[in-house]
């Protein structure tokens, strides 16, 4: 254990342990559990705050007519230990039991889950889906997350130095360390102010809608002031109350996710006054979980054949894994497109089926094929049509496209070993991060994607994967997905097809590059430490 460390309770709604375990919904999750898994690895002192979900996130398949429709279990999960812990919380004013469970294979950094669903609880479906259902459930979800999950750390007797916030979810939790300070006799500026000493906050959500805000009478009704009058509310999060600019001005300092999220962000909350400073940690990944070890081996020996051969071997392995899943029979000497996104608008899933003047023939002559997967919110209806739509490109041309459904950690494993190239399109800068093209570049799948998130980073175009769009941005949606579209069939036609079918020597050259330029900077060590260095130290 690295003894001279802070030791960090890091406060997140889902965690991405492995596929069995439902308590995820999709990037912030893989982001959580990527970081107490490298915590794990390389001794850092942790302690994970999450909450048992019941059935977690939607399983989300497709019906006969094509539509998406939600579907939930019930999850056990009898690995978890029981630690003989509960805790109340006041919610609607009914006392509210919330029994915390450990999952203790993460060493240096145990994983702590609090549950509603007991016998005594009237609100046992608190803690049922991740996401679900509406303003008032969320907010009931995060007093159980914020306000029980400090309680359970001083139930369990767990010193903490720095209060790590994972997106404004966990803000419930800066209230319950301001109200222990209030009850021991410090005003409202003076508990702010020695609360704000302890807390780090990071923003992940580019869109201003994606930033959750509830009236100041739902937080008073619910019970989530935890003693705070209507003023000090509005003093911290304005009205609407917004989470994250409550969580803003209660941390020393934020962070973005990627170097161009922290410029967006900062634009973004530029009126906030007195919030912390945001600055950039970029995203990173847990190797182990995401790499195939023979990839790296082969990058690092500069061997050609056998990251060629592995490679393949990672690719049949996808086309087997879409015919027993879909009955399609891709051809692996062709060039595979892997793309999978959270379907919503912003990522332009269709981007591709711009001009079918331009895909059809790519598509039908098989010169490229296409394998999609993702999911959308349970209650958004565009992002629903944005995978229906999906799965009328894959009925149009069913031998060259797929739609692979209810997108998981298995799915995103599989695509991100065994595709050609990793597609990512969505509207500059509305990416904040795009972790999944990490865990590509890593494999060897080479990376073509608008400059968004992480990529602006790491690329070098036609060395280790390739840009499109040149970082153009505009709020004129017309615009801008007309001028990356054209962008996208340029650098396919012009250089990534020629590339795959009359350069090889070239393309395997590039898959090492992507490796060898991707596998330290974004490896889940390098974000450890500069969260230690950068946040948790000063
Ligand atoms: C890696 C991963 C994500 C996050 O990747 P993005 O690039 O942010 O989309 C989401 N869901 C799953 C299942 C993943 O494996």
């Amino acid at each position: 254990m690295n003894n001279n460390l802070p030791k960090v309770a890091y406060f997140c709604m889902e965690y991405a342990v492995d596929t069995s375990m439902r308590t995820y919904a999709g990037g912030l999750g893989i982001l959580a559990g990527d970081y107490i898994k490298g915590a794990k690895d390389y001794n850092y002192p942790m302690v994970g705050i999450g909450l048992k979900w019941k059935q977690g996130y939607s399983d989300q398949y497709i019906d006969k007519d094509d539509k998406a429709y939600d579907s939930y279990k019930n999850y056990k999960y009898d690995f978890l230990k029981d630690t003989g812990v509960k805790v109340n919380v006041k919610i609607r004013q009914r006392n509210v039991v919330c029994k915390v469970w450990l999952l203790d294979k993460f060493g240096t950094a145990p994983l702590y889950l609090l549950d509603t669903d007991l016998p005594e609880n009237e609100d046992t479906w608190i803690t049922g889906q991740l996401y679900g259902w509406f303003g008032e459930e969320r907010i009931a979800q995060e007093m159980v997350l914020g306000i029980g999950g400090i309680r359970a750390l001083r139930a369990l007797g767990i010193d903490v130095d720095v209060y790590h916030f994972n997106e404004g979810h966990a803000l419930f939790a800066g209230f319950e360390l301001i109200k222990e300070k209030m009850d021991s006799g410090l005003s409202f500026d003076a508990a702010v102010e020695k609360s704000k000493n302890e807390i780090v906050f990071t923003t992940h959500t580019p869109i201003v809608q994606g930033n959750e805000s509830h009236t100041i009478d739902r937080l008073m009704y619910m019970g989530a002031n935890n003693g705070l009058t209507i003023e000090q509310l509005v003093s911290l999060g304005g009205s609407p109350f917004n989470m994250t600019v409550g969580a803003l001005r209660l941390s020393k300092i934020s962070n973005a996710v990627a170097q161009l999220h922290k410029e967006t962000a900062n634009k973004m909350w530029k009126d906030v006054d007195g919030r912390s400073e945001i600055i950039g940690i970029t995203n990173a990944i847990h190797l182990p979980t995401w790499v195939d070890e023979n990839m790296i081996s082969a990058a690092k020996n500069d061997d050609k054949e056998a990251l060629w051969n592995e490679h393949m071997k990672n690719k049949e392995a996808l086309i087997d894994f879409v015919y027993e899943r879909n009955g399609v029979k891709l051809d692996k000497d062709a060039l595979l497109i892997g793309f999978s996104r959270r379907a919503a608008p912003y990522k332009r899933s269709d981007l591709l089926f711009t001009n079918s003047d331009i895909v059809d023939p790519l598509l039908k002559e098989g010169k490229i094929q296409i394998v999609f997967s993702g999911k959308a919110h349970p209650l958004d209806d565009v992002g629903k049509e944005i995978v229906e739509n999906l799965v009328k490109f894959s009925k149009k041309y069913p031998n060259s496209v797929v739609f692979l459904q209810n997108y998981d950690m298995t799915i995103g494993r599989m695509l991100t070993h065994g595709s050609d190239i990793w597609l990512n399109n969505p509207r500059r800068p509305l990416e904040a991060s795009g972790t999944s093209g990490m865990k590509a570049a890593m494999n060897g799948v080479l990376n073509v994607s608008i400059l968004d998130g992480w990529w602006p980073e790491a690329c070098k175009d036609g060395i280790n994967g390739w840009q499109f769009g040149d970082g153009v941005e505009s709020e004129d949606i017309k615009f801008i997905d007309e001028h990356d579209s054209k962008a996208l069939y340029d650098v396919l036609t012009n250089k990534v097809i020629p590339t795959f079918y009359s350069d090889r020597n070239k393309w395997i050259e590039m898959m090492k590059n992507s490796i060898l330029s991707t596998k330290d900077y974004f490896s889940v060590k390098r974000m450890l430490d500069e969260y230690y260095s950068k946040m948790y130290e000063k």
